[in-house]
């Protein structure tokens, strides 16, 4: 099977700073891959540049057969949640979840029919009227988690998405975006420094140190290994 994502000895450097040294992976279609390490390691800088918001300084990155290295963001068919959930503040719940088929020109038929869909599965149907300063933190980040799934993209990058709320909605959320990855059978690349998201979220997971890769297996296989 194709990869759905390949990374070849890809670099990124800031002046003298390297963040990311000669790494190399593939990640196959309906994967949940999770990025673990301390702060500083790369996490961060790697998704970025998966999802074009960061050019690479070095190597390539392919998704299926299309070489994507210089491909911007818009034209990948990825989506991303973000630690910030980066919501409109001033939009309805709604409108924020619906904002990038609007700019798209979706027809309005078909954006109110995903709408219905994508809301019930987040749990956030009585809420598309509110503002997002109106809900909480939990509800805030299924309004990002939806604007994510709504674009039917194959892909979703998540940068910390939970770092931002308290453990007990951590936990519950951590169920919630597992269960709507192999419902929806999306390939999710997922950053933390959480070994706990790690272990019950991935079934890969990729162990970075200062820009390199340590470890990648299976969260068992990274456990029990000496
Ligand atoms: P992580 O996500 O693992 O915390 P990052 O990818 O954010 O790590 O950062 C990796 C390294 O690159 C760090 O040393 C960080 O300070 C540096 N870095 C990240 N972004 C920039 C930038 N825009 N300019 C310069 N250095 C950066
Ligand atoms: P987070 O860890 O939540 O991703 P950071 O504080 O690491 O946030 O980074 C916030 C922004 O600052 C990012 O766009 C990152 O690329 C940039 N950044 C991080 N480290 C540096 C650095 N040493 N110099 C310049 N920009 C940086």
């Amino acid at each position: 099977q194709q990869p759905q994502i390949r990374l070849q000895s890809v670099s990124k450097h800031w002046g003298a700073t390297t963040a990311v040294k000669d790494i190399s992976f593939d990640i196959q279609p309906g994967q949940f891959v999770i990025l673990l390490g301390p702060s500083g390691c790369g996490k961060s800088t790697t998704l970025r540049m998966i999802a074009g918001l960061e050019e690479a300084s070095g190597g390539e990155i392919h998704m299926g057969e299309r070489d994507v290295t210089r491909l911007p963001p818009g034209d990948r068919g990825l989506s991303m949640v973000f630690q910030s959930y980066a919501l409109f503040p001033h939009l309805s719940v709604a409108d924020n979840i619906v904002f990038g088929l609007r700019s798209r020109k979706v027809a309005k038929a078909e954006q109110r029919e995903r709408l219905a869909k994508v809301a019930e599965l987040v749990d956030l149907t009585d809420y598309l009227n509110r503002k997002p300063a109106q809900l909480s933190g939990g509800q805030r980040q299924r309004v990002a988690l939806a604007r994510a799934i709504i674009s039917e993209h194959p892909i979703c990058l998540m940068d910390e998405p939970l770092s931002n709320l308290d453990a007990r909605l951590r936990s519950d959320m951590r169920r919630e975006i597992k269960a709507l990855q192999s419902r929806l059978n999306m390939t999710v690349v997922y950053v933390t420094h959480d070994q706990v998201e790690a272990m019950s979220m991935g079934d890969r997971v990729i162990l970075m140190q200062q820009g390199h890769i340590v470890q990648d297996g299976t969260p068992d296989e990274l456990y029990n290994q000496p």
